[in-house]
């Protein structure tokens, strides 16, 4: 195996519901500065940790196809909209370990509300060995482990690293990496189309086209 096919691999999950500039600038600011070799995006089916979402599955795969397109490094995984049972975390890695093999650098993504949130996660310590995390800061959710419950701040604290240290392991490491603060959320989004207002800027034109089609957060 060459050293290339070991640079590590993000993987970006969400709801993305719809996708926004948030998610592809956290994916392409991930990309660059801790050098990974490709962002694989994995759109939730049935989201666990929330309420049904606006947009069908189908839906935001589709959304989540259109806005990746244009980048050659950037790709969509379909198996958790395509799956029959709820979407966990855990599952897909377990998945991607096997398809990918034991020494393949692994690199969760996840904005900082995400990390928060982790411990509440199917089997969330097995993800801090399976893989590595990469956290991006996000207005609104400072990254202070007084704000994280005590297991994950432990966790944090055993675990950060910087992020030359996701090549040299297949997972392990927690690594907070910076990005453009950008302030956008799906949810937001979702309120403004709601409410009739204008969605450009916030996020691809071929996504707002595809939402205005197929008439989506009405
Ligand atoms: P919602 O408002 O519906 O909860 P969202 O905008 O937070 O959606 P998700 O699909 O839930 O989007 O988020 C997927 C991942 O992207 C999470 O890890 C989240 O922290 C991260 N993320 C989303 N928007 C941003 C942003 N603007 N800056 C940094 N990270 C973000």
């Amino acid at each position: 195996m060459s050293g290339s096919e070991l640079r590590p691999l993000g993987l970006f999950g969400g709801t993305f519901d719809p996708i926004h500039h948030g998610h592809l600038r956290l994916a392409e600011s991930a990309r660059e500065s801790l050098g990974l070799a490709r962002v694989r995006f994995i759109p939730a089916g049935q989201p666990p940790h929330r309420a049904s979402p606006g947009a069908q599955p189908t839906d935001r795969l589709a959304m989540a196809r259109l806005a990746t397109a244009d980048h050659p490094d950037f790709e969509v995984d379909p198996a958790e909209v395509e799956a029959a049972c709820a979407s966990y975390t855990i599952l897909s890695l377990e998945r991607l370990r096997t398809e990918r093999g034991p020494a393949q650098p692994l690199v969760l993504l996840l904005g900082v509300d995400a990390f928060l949130g982790l411990a509440s996660w199917k089997r969330w310590e097995e993800i801090l060995d399976i893989t590595h995390l990469a956290v991006a800061n996000r207005p609104g959710y400072p990254l202070d482990p007084a704000r994280m419950p005590a297991p994950l701040a432990q966790q944090f604290a055993a675990r950060q690293a910087g992020p030359k240290a996701l090549a040299h392991a297949p997972g392990g490491r927690i690594v907070p990496f910076t990005m453009q603060p950008l302030a956008i959320s799906a949810t937001e989004i979702r309120h403004l189309r709601h409410t009739g207002h204008s969605l450009r800027y916030l996020l691809p034109v071929p996504v707002i086209d595809y939402i205005s089609q197929h008439q989506l957060y009405l």
